[in-house]
């Protein structure tokens, strides 16, 4: 027979009671026993009626058998910080309840969680596609632990760190800070000590800062790593809405280092090499192996969160390198890096007058030959600007690849030409450069190839 009794397992918020859910306030008012930790039984005394019974820390697992056994009989409240779901004591009742076949009724009430306390503190640090991991490696293996921040880092997820340190692993922080900057930089990060609490505290540092004095963070703070697209405006964390991306972690076939095209045995063993360390992180579709391109060419893993495909670009470039069709490039450092030998260089048409530089005029010009070709800029901004103007006017190239680089329109001009008709491979931000537009259309010349071998 089932039992009278009754298992709530409460979520209890961030710290402020002024952020308990009115459901919670009720379940902790009816319960004849209130079960938890010391500092979150604390936080909820004045409002219980029942008996409070606390536990430490470590003793989840008898906690949990004792609220169970009293909830035979007794409407019990386990009570569990911020939400009971996220890190919290929700799956352990479900895990121990459905492996003992126990049959008690029981009700997990969600609370606010840490990260939506704190994201608001900070301005908006989580708005879109986020992930969430825990630094803790008491219950999950620290291999498992890198592997998911690597793969959020490709995703170019705002990551939020929960249990980032604790006196015991202090090194878990500054690995976790490494591969931040490895694959981000030395991005802006957002941090909320004691989100609602007395003793709050609110800041945006580095992971070079965060290294430099990882005593700074204990466990009572959570983290947030920006993503491509978060910015501190006003002194906030700010990431605004509306993007995502994911690569896989796979590890990816041969074909794509033998397609890499080194001339020698020599160039073929290091090309190997290179592919041995990226492969690690990316998977193989004809996206993943451009991305790993780059990557190598740059020696620089965070060059995969910037880089964005449009249209189906590498399908319909690899068919137009198949037909033959020009490439055309802005200046000579993109066509010296090319594997290819029908290259035009538009700054040898251009000429620089009051409107346009040499490389914008030299497109110009060159404006009806770039119908149905590949169209290539690497380095000047000014040229991917008139190029949008030109496809604009008409003007259908078959794949525009564009990477100009710099803190003057670089980053919205590739902005205008994502957002063209036209498939294009493109970098988000000032970041880019010919090595990178090089690495891109040597990438596609191989993909071609290897198909053509198929
Ligand atoms: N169930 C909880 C998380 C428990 S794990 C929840 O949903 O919030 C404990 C971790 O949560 C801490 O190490 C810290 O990273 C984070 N955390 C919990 N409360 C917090 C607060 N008020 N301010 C900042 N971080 C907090």
């Amino acid at each position: 027979m089932r039992s009278q009794g009754k298992l709530y397992v409460v979520g209890i918020g961030p710290g402020d009671a002024d952020f308990l859910t009115i459901k919670a306030v009720k379940a902790l008012q009816s319960s004849d026993y209130v079960i938890g930790h010391r500092t979150y039984v604390d936080r909820i005394r004045e409002i219980v009626k029942g008996e409070i019974i606390e536990s430490r820390m470590g003793e989840e697992v008898e906690r949990v058998r004792r609220a169970v056994k009293l909830a035979e009989s007794n409407v019990v409240s386990l009570v569990s910080g911020g939400d009971p779901s996220i890190y919290g004591m929700a799956s352990l009742v479900a895990e121990y309840v459905a492996e003992n076949g126990v049959d008690i009724e029981y009700e997990v009430i969600p609370g606010v969680t840490a990260l939506s306390a704190a994201s608001p503190l900070l301005g908006s640090a989580v708005s879109g596609d986020h992930a969430v991991v825990s630094l803790s490696d008491l219950l999950t293996p620290w291999e498992a632990i890198e592997r998911r921040l690597v793969a959020a880092l490709l995703g170019d997820y705002v990551i939020a760190i929960y249990n980032p340190s604790s006196r015991k692993r202090r090194g878990n922080l500054v690995k976790a800070m490494e591969l931040v900057k490895k694959f981000r930089g030395n991005v802006p990060v957002g941090i909320v000590k004691n989100a609602t609490r007395d003793e709050e505290e609110v800041y945006i540092t580095t992971p070079d800062e965060i290294m430099e004095n990882p005593d700074a963070v204990d466990m009572h703070t959570i983290l947030f790593v920006s993503n491509s697209e978060s910015k501190l405006m006003g002194g906030r964390f700010i990431t605004p809405r509306g993007y995502s991306r994911k690569y896989r972690l796979r590890e990816a076939g041969r074909k794509e280092m033998e397609a890499s095209g080194a001339a020698t045995s020599k160039a073929i063993e290091i090309t190997r090499q290179s592919y041995e360390v990226v492969n690690r992180y990316f998977g193989d579709t004809p996206e993943d192996f451009i991305i790993k391109r780059c990557v190598i060419a740059t020696g620089d893993l965070s060059v995969a969160g910037i880089l964005r495909f449009h249209k189906n670009a590498v399908k319909t470039g690899i068919e137009a390198i198949k037909e033959g069709r020009d490439i055309i490039v802005d200046v000579h450092m993109v066509k010296a890096g090319l594997r290819a030998k029908n290259v035009t260089v538009a700054v040898d048409y251009g000429e620089s007058n009051g409107d346009d530089t040499r490389t914008a005029s030299g497109f110009r010009k060159l404006r009806n030959k770039l119908e149905g070709n590949i169209v290539a800029v690497g380095n000047a901004p000014s040229a991917a600007l008139a190029l949008y103007d030109i496809v604009k006017e008409g003007i259908k190239p078959a794949l525009i690849v564009a990477t100009p680089v710099g803190f003057v329109n670089a980053a919205e001009s590739k902005e205008m030409i994502r957002q063209l008709d036209v498939p294009s491979i493109t970098t988000a931000g000032p970041r880019g450069g010919s090595t990178i537009c090089v690495a891109i259309l040597n990438g596609m010349m191989s993909l071609a190839k290897e198909d053509e071998t198929c």
